[in-house]
């Protein structure tokens, strides 16, 4: 483990899109439970940084559900909106190192400029056609340089590929990305003006000393660029565990677009008892009486869970 348990620091960072449900709660328990496994802080973040996303009201609401559920953070829950000027001064060194760039593109000029992008929801990789300048363009957003790929005429197995990142995730096991094949250049702050979530992502975790990172498997994809933005901006890269996400009956992530209804605050055991059961915890009490009585059950079988996991 790559920090001590004395230092744990771990955070739940719900999006205020909508009310909890139980995909987050899912979330939400694992990261409790791993960090009181620890002995560890446990922090909330309001991500609520993409304004348009943004729900009025849905912080508020997430943060009394949290309560209710049992779940009380060791500080202040903290408001992404409020921290803006954190993400100017990344952006500002980033800029001054050399690391970001201005992009004039359009996601149509991106999409034009790759095949098969005519297709809905296909992952656009940047091109790069405004690494050397914006071409008479205006700027738009700014992105950040991804190391270039290893070139073909290298000896395989001579050098590390720059471009490869590689990460261990304690519930998934060894993890690898190639962000210059697989994302491309990557936008930090974007056209809108909104700062991306891997920016303001890094910048958090760093700054609130998160040493373990506990989230949903949607989010795997992610931690290669918040990796190598770590590695741009001279930060510590923090231990990661996605758990497996929560599907419906039609196989879909949980969310708000996917109807996801909001949890019973009213009723919490009933709910964590499931989201226990999808965490694949062996509980010794199916019927705890208290949300006291469920926690000291759930923390010493979330030990014995980790423990069984391959990456363990
Ligand atoms: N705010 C993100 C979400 O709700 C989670 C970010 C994270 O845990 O890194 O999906």
């Amino acid at each position: 483990m790559s920090a001590t348990p004395q230092g744990y620091r771990g955070r739940f960072a719900p999006s205020p899109t909508g009310p909890l449900h139980f995909g987050s709660l899912v979330s939400a328990l694992a990261s409790w439970l791993d960090a009181r496994a620890h002995g560890g802080a446990w922090l909330v973040r309001v991500e609520d940084i993409d304004g348009p996303r943004t729900v009025p009201g849905a912080a508020e609401d997430i943060l009394a559900t949290l309560a209710a559920f049992g779940f009380h953070a060791d500080e202040p829950p903290e408001w992404q909106s409020r921290r803006t000027g954190l993400y100017r001064g990344a952006l500002d060194r980033l800029i001054a190192s050399g690391h970001v760039y201005p992009c004039g593109c359009t996601r149509k000029e991106i999409a034009d400029s790759q095949l098969g992008a005519h297709q809905r929801n296909t992952t656009l990789i940047y091109p790069g056609t405004c690494r050397d300048g914006l071409h008479g363009k205006p700027a738009r957003a700014w992105r950040l340089r991804v190391p270039d790929a290893a070139t073909a005429d290298e000896p395989a197995g001579a050098h590390a590929n720059p471009a490869l990142i590689r990460f261990d995730d304690r519930w998934q096991g060894p993890q690898h990305q190639n962000l210059a094949t697989e994302v491309g250049d990557f936008v930090l702050l974007r056209a809108d003006g909104q700062w991306a979530y891997q920016l303001a992502v890094v910048v958090d975790d760093a700054q609130q000393r998160i040493t373990h990172v506990v989230r949903g498997a949607d989010l795997l994809d992610s931690t290669a660029r918040q990796v190598w933005l770590q590695q741009c901006l001279g930060v510590p890269t923090p231990a990661y565990l996605h758990v497996p996400v929560v599907t419906n009956a039609d196989g879909e992530k949980l969310s708000k677009q996917t109807g996801a209804q909001a949890l019973d605050a009213s009723r919490p055991l009933e709910a964590l008892m499931a989201a226990a059961r999808h965490l694949g915890l062996e509980l010794h009490d199916t019927a705890p009486a208290t949300l006291a009585a469920f926690q000291l059950d759930a923390i010493d079988a979330w030990k014995r869970r980790l423990a069984q996991l391959p990456a363990a």
